[in-house]
């Protein structure tokens, strides 16, 4: 696996001088250039960290799952353990995955509205606020208003673009619509409008008295109207009447939440000096993809689910590898488990992403380089006792092609190793400018 040729320590003449040279490219030409230059792949398996399960014996999916891809990148490479959530941020995949591709989110991240409407091709302007906005089941209890449901019981795209289509109809104004999107999930946009609210996920909310979320709304006297409007709306739609006759829960509200603009992402390949790719099936992640100027790639039967098209992942990375030098694999299933509370499901996440992806890339790269990095970590852990995210570091472990042709020593790709290492970045920019071997060109300050 991952067997490299002899470099012979030749250090040819550089052929072709680079456009753009800067002291952090130093590090790179001491590498053997007749190798061709330096690609790197990011396999991101969502939410495969965890706690020590007392279902488990006290140790974590990743120490019982059969991981001997990891495992090898583990012990001939090196392990540590990183922060990729910053303090007081939420541990999402969006924060998560804006740090690992070298973005601080502290400093970056406005909001999931606006990277969800970049991933479906909606563009803002500065002045422009994107909302997640979801249909939900709200229902009065005596005098609670709870929530019954953030997903209007998984409501159909059909029946979900019918009543979005009503609301506009009737409700939207010169600033502010709704984009329909995918079932209960859809994009409110206010031009020109404001940003500042409190707003809560509704799955946060599952179940709870809400009317102090409902109440929050009451700062924007403009949305809130629109809100209240929209509420009337669906209250009186044949749809929801029908829903109600079936026993199905009505979309009887909107809920808008996650609100920003624009994040102002400087274009990945200018900040690093690397073209790059993404591979996932996950909106946000290619929203992401879309702000910093990174590729997304499609791949066919990409479903961010235990049968997504793994080997597909692999294959279109490595032939985007011929043309850029970065990709990013990002894979969803062991956090779906995870929110499931599946453990069986989750270790077998792990595993499947283990033998079909990380050894299969490992199999199959050399066909395109031997001159190459592959980092492998989560964004965050998704812990089974939880079943929801957490801030607590995570595992990533490093394999050089060039530098890594000796087993170090013997051990499994897990938290336990991660945690015991000396190896620890404090961010996710941190751990990616030490995966690519170089600092940002643009400095921060430049851009203003
Ligand atoms: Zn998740």
């Amino acid at each position: 696996m991952a067997e490299t040729k002899e470099s012979e320590a030749k250090v040819s003449k550089k052929k072709g001088t680079k456009k753009r040279a800067t002291k952090a490219e130093v590090s790179v030409e001491s590498i053997d250039e007749s190798l061709g230059p330096r690609k790197y792949v990011m396999l991101i398996g969502d939410g495969m960290g965890d706690f020590y399960l007392k279902e488990l014996d006290g140790k974590t999916p990743l120490e019982v799952a059969i991981t001997p891809g990891m495992d090898f990148i583990a012990s001939f490479g090196e392990i540590g353990a990183c922060q990729t959530i910053p303090a007081g941020m939420n541990p999402g995949s969006d924060v998560a995955i804006m740090g690992l591709l070298g973005y601080p989110p502290e400093k970056k991240y406005t909001g999931r509205g606006p990277i969800e409407a970049a991933a479906r091709g909606i563009e803002l302007k500065p002045e422009d606020v994107a909302y997640r906005c979801n249909l939900v089941t709200l229902r009065f209890d005596g005098n609670d208003l709870i929530m019954e449901d953030y997903s209007a019981g998984h409501i159909s795209t059909e029946e979900a673009v019918e009543l979005i289509n009503s609301i506009n109809l009737k409700a939207a104004t010169d600033k502010i619509e709704i984009i329909p999107g995918v079932s209960y999930r859809h994009i409110l946009l206010w031009r020109g409008g404001s940003g500042g609210l409190h707003t809560y996920p509704p799955h946060d909310l599952l179940g709870q008295n809400v009317w102090f979320a409902f109440q929050s709304y009451d700062e924007e006297p403009y949305l809130k109207e629109f809100i209240l409007k929209a509420i009337e709306i669906l209250e009186k739609h044949p749809i929801n009447q029908k829903r109600k006759m079936e026993n199905k829960r009505p979309a009887n509200a909107i809920w808008p939440w996650g609100q920003g603009r624009t994040p102002d992402l400087e274009s990945f390949e200018e900040k690093w000096g690397l073209k790059g790719a993404v591979i996932s099936a996950v909106d946000l992640i290619k929203g992401l993809a879309v702000l910093s100027g990174l590729e997304v790639i499609e791949v066919p039967g990409a479903t961010g689910y235990i049968d997504t098209n793994y080997e597909g992942k692999v294959e279109y990375s490595l032939s985007a590898l011929k043309e850029v030098d970065f990709v990013l694999i990002h894979v969803e299933a062991p956090d779906e488990a995870s929110h499931e509370g599946d453990l069986a499901l989750k270790i077998r996440a792990i595993n499947e992403f283990d033998r079909r992806v990380v050894r299969y890339l490992l199999e199959r790269i050399p066909e395109v380089t031997n001159n190459y990095r592959i980092l492998v970590c989560c964004d965050h852990l998704t812990p089974i006792p939880i079943r929801t995210h957490s801030s607590k570091p995570v595992p990533w472990a490093i394999f050089d092609s060039q530098r890594d042709r000796v087993k170090k020593k013997d051990v499994k790709f897990c938290e336990r190793v991660a945690y015991q290492s000396n190896l620890f970045f404090a961010s996710g920019p941190a751990l990616f400018e030490y995966f690519i071997e170089r600092k940002p060109r643009i400095e921060e300050e430049e851009l203003a």
